[in-house]
């Protein structure tokens, strides 16, 4: 398999069996392809076997080894296997974080005096970017509405370069228009980038709904063993090309071992996926039943916020999710975080362990109404849940005996 033309005829489990297997990156001497992963390429310099040779390397080629910052067939491999997952990819370029790979892209598109506009919803090492980062470098980050249209186009001004978007957001998972916001950027010449590590390419094809660049942490799904870090950002020829040479310029290189990792996480995505998204939506309804719960914020569930656009766009979810508390007090909701003992206490999510963690939209947004229509002012205790491969039958006996030391605290009081 070399080219992702061969691939578009497959669905998306086959397609990640089989991308980024290039023969000639799997090949033991006179045998091509004889390795299923492609191998280990630990490797900074490249020799050559003489001054003819040095003198006739191509300047800076995909796929032409050259020296260890340009990568070897380790990170090609996968950067090759999510241009492949990614329809309308030209390039995918891989950075040693998803933070990174945010602040590579917007680095990318953004000059000084330049203005972001950026989704209240998103994840919160993204706003401390604007306004961190990209102040210090002269640029402007205003906050909008995710799911408000209107107010991301009255927000748009002459300076605006960049809109980035997540869908669902970090925390509330309120799912945006992206294909209506993408185009409304678009015709006023701004670019826009999506932060879609939720869904990832399997369940939301970015740049078929109109965006320029779509980022990812790979840390999440694609390692989904909690053992490794990276991120990636994929584009159209044109903002591919931009992007490999601010990642070059940044210094941006990410080790062949994590590379590997990424590669073996990732033919296994598509089942870990529908696996915890299926638990995830029985633990979403389970929720919703419970007198101890205001709201369950789950793209996937039927009623959630957002799960319409969610139910048109997107052909998956993921086992990531929040709900609220029934009022009650921070130290209720800590006492039912204590109690759990299936679920670890910790960042991250998308691994193949269940983790719950508090959840204070309140205190973060800037542009946007905190509680939702239909919540009462105190329901601002929430919980985000990222739900693992457990039997879901053990993970809602856990959240009972959460729910439990919750009411126990006289939450509900
Ligand atoms: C975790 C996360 C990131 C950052 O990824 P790292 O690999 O941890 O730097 C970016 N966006 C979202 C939505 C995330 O949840």
């Amino acid at each position: 398999m070399s080219s992702s033309d061969d691939l578009e005829n497959f669905g998306a489990a086959t397609r990640g069996v089989l991308a980024g297997r290039r023969e000639e990156w799997t090949g033991t001497p006179g045998h091509p392809g004889a390795i299923v992963n492609p191998a280990v390429w630990r490797a900074s310099t490249h020799l050559y076997p003489d001054m003819a040779a040095l003198r006739a390397h191509p300047a800076n080629e995909d796929g032409r080894f050259y020296y260890g910052r340009r990568g070897a067939p380790t990170q090609w491999a996968l950067a090759e296997a999510l241009t492949q997952l990614e329809q309308g990819a030209a390039g995918t370029v891989l950075y040693p974080s998803g933070v990174s790979a945010i602040a590579g892209a917007l680095l990318t598109v953004l000059r000084p005096g330049d203005v972001l506009l950026m989704t209240d919803n998103a994840y919160e090492p993204s706003r401390v970017m604007g306004r961190g980062l990209l102040k210090d470098f002269g640029i402007e980050t205003r906050w909008f509405d995710p799911t408000d249209l209107a107010a991301f186009e009255a927000a748009c001004c002459e300076r605006t370069r960049c809109v980035l978007l997540e869908s669902p957001g970090s925390l509330t998972m309120e799912v945006q228009d992206v294909a209506a916001l993408a185009a409304a950027a678009k015709a006023r010449g701004i670019v826009s980038v999506v932060d879609n590590t939720w869904a990832s390419p399997l369940g939301f094809q970015a740049l078929r709904h109109g965006v320029d660049i779509v980022v990812m942490s790979l840390t999440k799904h694609v390692s989904g063993h909690s053992d490794c870090m990276m991120g990636s950002a994929s584009a159209g020829p044109d903002w591919y090309r931009k992007l490999r040479l601010r990642a070059q310029g940044l210094g941006n290189v990410v080790s062949p071992d994590d590379a590997s990792l990424m590669l073996r996480g990732l033919r296994t995505m598509k089942h870990r996926l529908e696996a915890e998204s299926a638990s995830a939506l029985a633990i979403a309804e389970w929720l919703e039943g419970r007198p101890e719960v205001a709201r369950v914020l789950c793209p996937m569930l039927p009623g959630s916020p957002g799960h319409a656009v969610w139910a048109r766009d997107f052909t998956g979810g993921c086992g990531l999710f929040s709900f609220v508390l029934e009022g009650g007090t921070s130290e209720a909701r800590d006492a039912l975080i204590d109690a759990l003992s299936l679920f670890g206490i910790g960042y991250s999510w998308g691994g193949f362990e269940s983790l719950a963690t508090p959840v204070d939209p309140a205190s973060i947004r800037t542009a946007s109404a905190w509680p939702l229509d239909g919540m009462e002012p105190e329901d601002r205790f929430g919980v985000r849940l990222s739900i693992g491969l457990e039997d879901t039958a053990d993970l809602i006996a856990d959240l009972e005996r959460g729910l439990a030391a919750w009411a126990a605290q006289g939450a509900a009081a």
